[in-house]
């Protein structure tokens, strides 16, 4: 598919900023898209067809929103910079099959907002990167996947496996709800103002059932948060200096030999199946 003849371009981006005397807002995350292969491998490697509906997250001037409008049957598109909304109104007027709603992504109720399956796309205001997913997994909303432009270092952290400097209580949260593969990098030229860091598009398709089913998830990334706040500490450890969850050296000690581990493993090395296996030990115990 070529948008390039009809869609917005690098030329037509700074045309009209400077026709709505747009000035761009660090504190929302504004760097806006302007390499139309980046948007092309975004609309492929999101899948999206005419049979999906689509929550944009961020539209800023429509550039993404545009191809979306393209390739899905609705759009919807929720931007929370009231300077935008007019240069949206123009941007977007050949498309019927759209909605802007102009508010905060983090105020809104998601799961309310379609009862069809969605499909999340977007160029991520990487202030907000991690609230914005874990508030779409935890929504209860319909969601079949979630393709986003986000810092490289953080898509680095989502997609890690057990032992990395990158894996982490971010790695086995994504992980839960969902399959990680980074689909492109994208140096900072491909925006308009450059960002300082380099920024990678993730495809994160979420699970029809989870991986693992501790008794209680809550608990297990109250495990997964304490083990990983202590990175250099053994898991006992650092487990145990965490006086609310109140677990004696031995107890730990029994637990983590019992599960075939070393007692002096460190929580990095740990999978999603080991943590759920622990939290389920470490339940038992609280009920005894
Ligand atoms: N999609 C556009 C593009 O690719 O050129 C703009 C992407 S820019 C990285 C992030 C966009 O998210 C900006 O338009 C910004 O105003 C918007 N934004 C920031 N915080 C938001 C929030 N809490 N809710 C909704 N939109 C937000």
């Amino acid at each position: 598919m070529n948008f390039q003849d009809k869609l917005i371009n690098p030329q037509n981006t700074i045309a009209l900023i400077k026709e709505y005397e747009f000035s761009f807002k660090k504190r929302f995350g504004q760097n806006f898209l302007i390499d139309a292969h980046v948007l092309e491998k975004i609309i492929s490697g999101a899948g999206i067809g005419k049979e999906d509906t689509v929550l944009e997250i961020g539209p800023g001037i429509g550039t993404l929103t545009q191809a979306l409008c393209e390739a899905a049957g609705n759009v919807i598109a929720v931007e929370i910079d009231h300077d935008l909304i007019p240069i949206l109104d123009r941007t977007l007027a050949a498309y019927d099959n759209v909605r802007v709603i102009n508010e905060d992504i983090l105020k809104l109720d998601l799961a309310a907002l379609s009862k069809k399956p969605l499909k999340v796309v977007a160029n991520l205001p990487y202030y907000i990167t991690t609230p914005i997913i874990m508030g779409l997994f935890e929504s209860g909303a319909p969601l079949k996947s979630i393709t986003v432009m986000v810092q490289k270092e953080v898509a680095d952290r989502m997609q890690a496996a057990p032992g990395g400097k990158d894996y982490g209580a971010l790695s086995l949260a994504v992980q839960y709800y969902s399959s990680p593969e980074i689909i492109a990098n994208v140096p900072p030229n491909c925006f308009i103002p450059r960002p300082n860091v380099g920024s990678a598009v993730i495809n994160l398709i979420k699970h029809e059932v989870p991986p693992v089913t501790p008794e209680d998830p809550d608990f297990m990334f109250r495990i997964i948060k304490t083990a990983f706040s202590q990175r250099r500490k053994t898991l006992v450890n650092t487990l145990r200096s965490d006086r609310e969850l109140g677990f004696s050296k031995e107890q730990l000690e029994t637990v983590i030999k019992d599960m075939g581990l070393s007692e002096t493993i460190r929580g990095e090395r740990l999978s999603l199946a080991e943590f759920a296996g622990l939290s389920d030990r470490l339940l038992e115990l609280k009920k005894v």
